[in-house]
């Protein structure tokens, strides 16, 4: 790819070019973070008239690398080879009826403290720097307003898409920790992958056809049949295995080329595994913003300014009646399914407040995914899970921040804890140390059992 040289990045395209756009005759481009996730989101709003795509990844690494300058966190050089590998071959494809204004590339942000909240700003001055790709919009949706999706389609179906949206993240997350759960069990080795990927189309096609109506119940039938179908690849003469928490970044735990498929190595190592699940976050997002604006609301009765008590009060009602239909939906999926196998379930993002209270170990106004991780390692070392995984991006804020206190606690507490940074490089020791950790989880699991045996 050319750059055109010389030219001067005009800091106004962050505000003109990056935000919330009506999606209507637009290729929306998603990055594949976790894969069964960002098929189930394209097929949601596919269903709803959005001609939305997931974009191939990883295989614009070594121009992910080439454009940025390698202070940037894995996940931001990752998504911007993602983007600018598609252009290319979009470019590639179509010749001379490329137009880069048909698409919209989503990436999503948070407002800090880390650096999440600068991947969109810097992917649009990469892409202002090629030409015509500075017509190509960044549609940013943002935890501010907890992923609002006003605006990108008519208003009276904003609300019926964001509902079918969340509900296609939670079922995307029983489809993963499906896989987890029968695949250290499975009958013969590929099994559980095969279904799997074929559970995924068969879920894509189901949210494209009955999301837009809402039609949950439907979307349920089918993820009932596909649990009883994943229950016959289990082999009952395997007995169980020391069970592995995982926590850690969002992105990196999720993406398995990222991770090197480290959730496959620990089951090669013999362990069954628990990810923390996409739904948590965005759960953590809404919570989030209930806890700001009751804040707000507070700091404002105290200093009797009833304008902004209003709408204050107003956000209290938004975000709380969010966070709750949130939680039910999650908590009803979960018990349709834990009535046919027993999937690990989320918890209450209040209860993981709790928990970081309890002992002052962190606290939610310092915000960042170290809320879910720190608390999220104590559930798991609590509930006797035999080990707990950390993964993240080398480099990466929250996650150092947890891995600093999540160490000596996890040895006070004795389970054994294993940090895994990942960059693109291949550690020569990480093979070892999982091997290592493994260890250590086998005598745990000796020694104590594990969660539900
Ligand atoms: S969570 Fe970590 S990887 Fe993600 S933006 Fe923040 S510092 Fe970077």
């Amino acid at each position: 790819m050319e750059t055109e040289s010389k030219k001067v990045v005009s800091f106004k395209s962050l505000t003109d070019s990056v935000g919330r756009y009506n999606l209507t005759d637009k290729t929306f481009l998603i990055p594949q973070m976790n894969r069964i996730g960002g098929h189930l989101l394209a097929a949601t709003f596919r269903g709803f008239g959005i001609h939305a795509k997931v974009m191939e990844t990883y295989q614009g690494l070594d121009l992910g690398m080439e454009y940025t300058s390698g202070k940037e966190c894995y996940p931001c050089q990752i998504t911007t080879g993602d983007i600018l590998h598609f252009m290319e071959k979009e470019k590639e494809k179509l010749g001379g009826e490329f137009n880069p204004e048909n698409y919209i590339y989503f990436m999503p942000e948070a407002d800090g403290p880390c650096r999440f909240g600068m991947y969109n700003k810097y992917q649009r001055i990469v892409l202002d720097s090629f030409p015509q790709l500075d017509r190509v919009k960044i549609g940013a949706l943002t935890t501010k307003d907890g992923y609002s999706l006003d605006g990108i389609i008519e208003e009276e179906r904003v609300g019926d898409l964001r509902k079918s949206a969340y509900f296609s993240v939670v079922v995307a997350d029983i489809l993963d920790r499906l896989l987890w759960r029968i695949r250290p069990y499975e009958k013969e080795p590929g099994m559980t992958d095969d279904f799997i990927d074929r559970s995924m189309k068969a879920m894509e096609d189901t949210f494209e056809t009955h999301g837009p109506n809402k039609d949950f119940d439907k979307i349920l039938d089918k993820l009932e049949e596909i649990v009883n179908e994943g229950k016959t690849i289990i082999d009952p003469h395997i007995p169980p295995k020391p069970l592995i928490g995982i926590v850690g970044e969002i992105y990196l735990r999720t993406h398995v080329q990222a991770n090197q498929n480290v959730i496959r190595v620990l089951e090669r190592y013999g362990a069954e595994v628990v990810n923390a699940s996409i739904a948590e976050w965005m759960n953590y997002t809404t919570y989030d913003r209930l806890r700001d604006a009751r804040a707000g609301f507070r700091m404002n009765l105290k200093q009797i300014r009833p304008g902004r008590l209003k709408e204050h009060l107003k956000e209290i009602i938004s975000f709380g009646g969010e966070l709750l239909y949130e939680e039910s939906r999650q908590k009803q999926v979960y018990k349709r399914v834990r009535s046919l196998i027993d999937l690990a379930e989320d918890h209450k993002v209040a209860h993981l407040e709790d928990i970081l209270k309890e002992d002052d170990l962190y606290s939610f106004d310092a915000g960042t995914e170290a809320c879910l991780s720190i608390s999220g390692i104590v559930e798991y070392a609590r509930e006797g899970y035999n080990g707990v995984v950390n993964v993240y991006p080398f480099t990466c804020m929250p996650s150092t921040i947890t891995s600093a206190i999540a160490k000596p606690l996890m040895n006070k507490l004795g389970t054994p804890y294993l940090d895994t940074p990942y960059d693109s490089s291949f550690q020569p020791g990480r093979e070892a140390a999982i091997r290592t950790f493994m260890y250590q989880a086998h005598q745990h699991f000796k020694r104590h059992g594990r969660k539900g045996h």
